[in-house]
């Protein structure tokens, strides 16, 4: 027994949260000892090894902040985890027991993190790029941290590739009525009953468009790169933004 991995459950009562629990049950070499959510005292987290977070944006930071004090490391899927967010994470960590590892993905299914992959190679070929990021209405976010992920890695791949960011495209846009832009890449939100959660990255050029289109019509879909998260966690001490890290991409 003394080789399973002891999880956690913060937010364990939520949509996501509670697809982990079975996820985690259902799944070999993991063991669920505790599910906390909102007003449960943390504690030494039902001495788990591993903590699965998905809480609320606001709550996310001090949950991680109180696994990482105690050395358990943690697979965060909570969006809202901004740039002085992370800053602050990596100093906590830095004096954190060794060896702490913790897992920040904004998107866990496998296909979402190919479709961000894929857009990110193909921005270097198209100088007009938008994100039509679609959820269902009862998502408190916008843009969705996928979206603002996508954003992120476009504009890292144009810069390994020598190019500036993408030029805005629009001629015509009062007070910026079209939509957010995040580094600069237009990213349009859509709330509709019957979805979950879509995205498409729409790439113009002369005379073509290439668009790649990524689904998830089933929390399941997020459940695989959860649990892979949670196995791989332990081998990689630090912060890493990404689930892309952990497959080689
Ligand atoms: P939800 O509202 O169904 O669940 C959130 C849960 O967190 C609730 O049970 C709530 O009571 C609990 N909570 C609130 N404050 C808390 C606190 N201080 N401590 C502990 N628990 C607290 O939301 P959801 O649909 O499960 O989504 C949760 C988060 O995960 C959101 O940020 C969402 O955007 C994100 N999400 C990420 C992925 C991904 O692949 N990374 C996929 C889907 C959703």
């Amino acid at each position: 027994m003394s080789d399973m991995i002891k999880v956690s459950v913060i937010g364990a009562s939520g949509r996501m949260g509670s697809t982990v629990c079975d996820a985690v049950e259902a799944a070999t070499g993991l063991e669920l000892v505790g599910r906390f959510d909102q007003g449960d005292d943390l504690g030494d987290l039902a001495g788990a090894d591993v903590v699965v977070e998905f809480s609320v944006p606001d709550a996310s930071p001090a949950n991680v902040a109180h696994c990482v004090e105690r050395g358990v490391h943690c697979v965060v899927g909570t969006t809202g985890w901004r740039e002085e967010r992370l800053a602050r994470l990596r100093a906590q960590i830095e004096k954190a027991p060794e060896g702490t590892g913790v897992l920040i993905a904004p998107n866990f299914a496998i296909g979402a993190i190919l479709m961000m992959s894929f857009a990110a190679q193909a921005a270097r070929f198209y100088e007009s790029v938008e994100v039509v990021e679609l959820h269902h209405p009862r998502k408190v976010d916008a843009p969705s941290g996928t979206a603002a992920r996508t954003a992120d890695l476009i504009g890292a791949a144009r810069e390994e590739a020598g190019l500036g960011p993408i030029p805005d495209a629009t001629e015509h846009d009062p007070d910026g009525a079209r939509g957010a832009r995040v580094h600069g890449v237009p990213v349009h939100s859509v709330r509709l009953r019957g979805l979950v959660a879509h995205q498409e990255v729409l790439l113009g050029g002369e005379g073509e468009m290439l668009t790649i289109r990524h689904d998830s019509f089933d929390r399941a879909s997020f459940m695989p790169g959860v649990i892979e998260g949670v196995r791989r966690v332990g081998e990689h001490p630090g912060v890493t933004v990404g689930l892309e890290h952990y497959l080689g991409l």
